[in-house]
């Protein structure tokens, strides 16, 4: 049985963001409100930094992405167009008997947290989840009754137990760990069929039903049916509807990207795993255009085909989706290498066919290892950072549809190469394009076949006489990650502790945030020897001067050298510059030299003022 235990490095995690400044809980002073943080001094620069990483790599580094900043609230139609009012639910059971809402996918997580199935995960048979009832007698009239009252056999030991006899009696016994809590939360089988227990209080949880996420409000002064509005749940929707304007606007040309960092809202059921899964949050999201394979077919004769793993290298004229779909996630794994997460720290998940959306192509979620992601067969996965989906032209042909405005492109070169394109191979990508379509229609759409090909050969009329004339909506790759969730995950993974023993065999163990300068908050701290020497200070903040307009520079002159370097290593500072009597020519040969200090061996060397700027800027950019 995969026994459920606390997570004390998490723990550890949260107290060290609090103590420090990185998070603190929203609205604290009046008890906090559930799924809500706010980023203190540090959290607030580690996030911007990462904002900035984000933004200069699509932004400033390439040629073919642009940047967007639409506001939250958009009209209602588009989230009726994106599907979002109809389909963005989560399955969400109510608890029979404290009312609590438990998102019902999430259960098993939720239930591994508690104390009362991790007191009672003690008392089964590790491999055939076989138990004493002497044992959950026991446990039923103590620990149960304080921590799960009303599960069924807490509430109906006896009962409870007696069928449960029974059923070991004819060789019946919980399949796995998850069974074992069914088997417990049930008074007669017979009668109800298996009980699921609420992981609160052991209650019985209703079967789920859809709850929708996103949160709601009204425009104007008069709150009615006709102006409620939603605060945005994903910020990709706004590069849809813009994209016109943006391609109108810009010299842009298909393939390009539209990227966006923003706050998205999701009215999360049960928010966990401190950030992880929060009602307010940040999004980083690109919407990279590309043409429709069979454009690609009649300009370039075929569509290059890349190995489904590794670098697809610089992106060329005839790659189709699956090219682009790989070279953004691999362009995403750089990313995260670049700021620090090394490739064995993320895990990645391939949804499968019947995962994905009618309209998507392909999903790959990039996850990263957090220290409450579960063990799955035998292997830490983790949870998700990022999502990349190729989404084909779902996004633009609804707000076609619901807007009654144009969203294609006219491109020339395809208009001229189909015109050139032998019929025989236009009949053929025809016929590819109607199978294909008839597939997804029967598959996804539950149609019949009959209905799947006639609304596969309309939409296919319709596209390849617009495709004759040069005209297509572009397809989509979507790279969607979280800022949030990336600042997390970079907290996590900085987190270590030093323990340190002293001549008299005292050990001290401090923390070590080991960010990349590159996203630190802090890139370097300034410490004059001593406060109270007045050549030293002046010295000192002359070096902090220089710094300043490069970077987030802290002066600290408060205590021992060692507390402020132990300060620093807690903040994740990466350098320590201490200006000591050699730099003032003590030492003539020193003079206007500093110490800089690596956080990460306590390694130390001495550079000349006037190298330390480039030297710095060499490793925090
Ligand atoms: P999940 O399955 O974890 O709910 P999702 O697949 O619904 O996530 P997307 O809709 O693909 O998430 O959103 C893109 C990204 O936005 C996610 O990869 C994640 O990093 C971030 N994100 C989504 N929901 C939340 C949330 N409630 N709190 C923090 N970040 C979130």
């Amino acid at each position: 049985m995969a026994e459920p235990k606390e997570n004390v490095l998490m723990e550890k995690i949260v107290s060290l963001c609090k103590r420090r400044g990185f998070i603190f809980q929203s609205s604290e002073i009046y008890g906090g409100i559930n799924g809500f943080w706010d980023y203190g001094p540090l959290g607030a620069e580690l996030k911007r930094n990462l904002r900035d990483a984000w933004w200069h790599s699509m932004m400033r580094e390439r040629e073919d992405v642009v940047g967007l900043d639409a506001s939250i609230i958009m009209h209602p139609m588009i989230w009726k167009a994106s599907g979002h009012v109809d389909t963005f639910a989560d399955p969400m059971s109510t608890c029979k008997h404290c009312k609590k809402l438990i998102r019902a996918d999430q259960w098993w997580p939720l239930m591994c947290e508690q104390q009362w199935t991790q007191s009672l995960a003690a008392l089964t048979e590790p491999v055939t989840n076989r138990f004493n009832t002497g044992d959950l007698l026991k446990w039923a009239k103590g620990r149960g009754k304080q921590l799960a009252p009303n599960l069924a056999l807490v509430r109906n030991p006896e009962v409870t137990i007696s069928w449960l006899v029974q059923e070991a009696e004819k060789g019946k016994h919980p399949a796995d760990a998850r069974e074992f809590y069914l088997y417990l939360a049930t008074e007669q089988l017979g009668a109800t069929g298996f009980i699921t227990p609420c992981p609160h209080c052991g209650g019985e949880l209703t079967e789920p039903r859809p709850f929708n996420l996103m949160l709601q409000t009204h425009y104007g002064p008069v709150a009615t049916d006709e102006n409620i509005a939603y605060l945005r749940p994903e910020t990709a929707q706004a590069i849809f509807v813009q994209f016109k304007n943006v391609f109108d606007s810009s010299r842009v040309k298909v393939p390009f990207g539209i990227g966006q960092i923003g706050k998205a809202f999701r009215n999360e059921i049960t928010p966990r795993n401190f950030t992880f899964r929060s009602r307010e949050f940040e999004q980083m999201e690109l919407e990279f255009f590309i043409r429709p394979d069979e454009a690609v077919e009649a300009l370039h004769g075929s569509v290059a085909t890349v190995p489904s793993q590794g670098h697809p290298g610089e992106p060329q004229p005839n790659w189709g989706w699956q090219a682009w779909h790989q070279y953004w996630v691999e362009e995403r794994v750089r990313f995260y290498e670049n700021i620090g997460l090394p490739r064995a720290t993320l895990g990645f998940h391939i949804q499968q066919p019947n995962e994905l959306a009618h309209y998507a192509r392909a999903t790959v979620d990039i996850l990263y290892k957090f220290p409450f992601s579960k063990e799955e067969d035998g292997e830490v996965k983790g949870d998700e950072l990022e999502g990349i989906a190729a989404r084909g032209d779902f996004d633009l042909s609804q707000h076609e549809k619901f807007s009654g405005k144009p969203l294609g492109v006219f491109d020339e070169e395809v208009r001229a190469a189909w015109a050139k394109l032998p019929d025989a191979r236009k009949q053929a990508m025809r016929e590819e394009f109607i199978e294909a379509k008839t597939r997804t229609g029967i598959d996804k759409k539950k149609l019949t076949p009959a209905d799947a090909a006639e609304a596969a050969r309309k939409e296919a009329d319709a596209f390849f006489e617009k495709l004759a004339k040069g005209q297509f909506v572009p397809h989509v790759i979507e790279p969607s990650a979280g800022l949030d969730r990336l600042t997390l995950a970079l907290i996590c993974n900085a987190y270590s502790e030093v323990t340190k023993t002293d001549d008299k065999g005292k050990s001290e163990t401090t923390v070590v945030m080991k960010f990349h300068p590159r996203v630190a908050p802090i890139k370097v701290a300034v410490l004059p020897l001593l406060k109270n020497k007045p050549d030293l200070v002046k010295k000192a903040q002359a070096v902090r001067d220089l710094m300043r307009p490069w970077m987030n520079v802290f002066y600290d002159d408060g205590g021992s050298i060692g507390r402020r370097y132990a300060r620093q290593d807690e903040a994740g500072t990466p350098f320590c510059v201490t200006i000591d009597f050699d730099t003032l020519g003590e030492k003539p040969d020193l003079l206007d030299t500093v110490t800089v200090r690596h956080r990460d061996d306590g390694r130390q060397e001495r550079l000349t003022i006037g190298e330390l700027l480039n030297w710095l800027l060499a490793r925090v950019r």
